[in-house]
Parts: C-alpha cells; sequence; structure tokens
C-alpha cells in the first residue's frame, strides 16, 4: 500500500460571481496541482502505475479542455461571447470556479480515468497561488449526485479513458 503522486502546472482565467472583493473580476492564475493516488500492491516489476499513463490521461485531459482556457460558472454572461469566439471554456458543474470546486471536479476526472489503471484518488492539492491551495480528499454525496448525473455529455464521454486516448490521437 503506498502513494503515487504527480505534479503538473496549467494556466486558466475565471472569476468569482458574487465575490466581494477583486475575485469578482476576470483574472487567471498559474495553477498547480498534485493529484495523490493510493494503491494496494505493486507489479513484479516493483511498481504500480507508469508515471507517463498519469501524463498520458489524466494530465493530458487537464491540457485539452482546462490549460490556457477560461473556467466558467454556468451563470457566468461571458460564456456566451467565449463560444461565439471559439474559445476555450470549461464550464464548471459545482457553480464557481473556486479552488475548491475546480479540485473537486478533477478529483472526479481523475477517479473516473485512472480506475482502469488499478489507481484510486487520495486527494488533489491544487495550488491557486504559489501561497494558497486547497486539499480535496472526498467528492459529498451531494456534489457527487451533481456530477454523476448532469456532467455534460461532451465531457462524460472525454471521461471514459479508452475514448479520451483515441480522441487524442486523431488530434495529433
Ligand atoms: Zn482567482
Amino acid at each position: 500500500m503506498g502513494i503515487v503522486s504527480r505534479v503538473h502546472s496549467f494556466c486558466a482565467g475565471h472569476r468569482v460571481i458574487g465575490h466581494p472583493n477583486k475575485c469578482n473580476n476576470t483574472h487567471g492564475h498559474n495553477y498547480k496541482i498534485e493529484v495523490n493516488f493510493k494503491y494496494q500492491e505493486i507489479s513484479d516489476l516493483g511498481y504500480r502505475v507508469d508515471f507517463g499513463e498519469i501524463k498520458s490521461i489524466f494530465i493530458a485531459w487537464i491540457e485539452m479542455y482546462i490549460d490556457h482556457g477560461y473556467i466558467a460558472n454556468p451563470e457566468d454572461p461571458i460564456i456566451k461571447y467565449l463560444e461565439e469566439q471559439n474559445h476555450k471554456i470549461h464550464i464548471m458543474h459545482l457553480g464557481n470556479p473556486t479552488a475548491e470546486n475546480i479540485a473537486t471536479e478533477l478529483y472526479y476526472v481523475a477517479e473516473l480515468m485512472m480506475k482502469s489503471k488499478g489507481l484510486t484518488v487520495d486527494n488533489i492539492k491544487l495550488w491557486e497561488t504559489p501561497n494558497c491551495y486547497v486539499i480535496v480528499d472526498r467528492i459529498s454525496p451531494e456534489d457527487r449526485y451533481i456530477l454523476d448525473t448532469k456532467f455534460y455529455p461532451e465531457y462524460k464521454s472525454s471521461l471514459d479513458t479508452k475514448n479520451f486516448l483515441q480522441c487524442k490521437k486523431r488530434e495529433e
């Protein structure tokens, strides 16, 4: 039993609607994510998963759908403009794109995508700035219900690891 971790950085824009101070403005962050998977057993070769597989699946998903995009509250009127301009946009399922909510959605993505590799998510640490981070170590039943039932269909199919890898190959 142990933990396998992977760290990655990505950039994204967002704004927190209703925030009383500066976070209500459209701005961006250099996010950093650390995803920690727990495992029970290792292979005869002495490892549980090739780090490259976490990169080619979960990290690649972030690169494809989030990196250099805009993470939007579904109520944000800017969505219409960004869609017209064909900009990359991740519309949140859990409301405001706070570090807590983004980390929870990414926990869900990692959980679904890495299951086939025998990995269970232990926690996700997400830095919004070098000094501020959140740790999400479970999905509440309410959030899980939303993610299970309302995950946008275009994303849902991308969470099927086989499907995602095929799409990625086609784009390369
Ligand atoms: Zn912010």
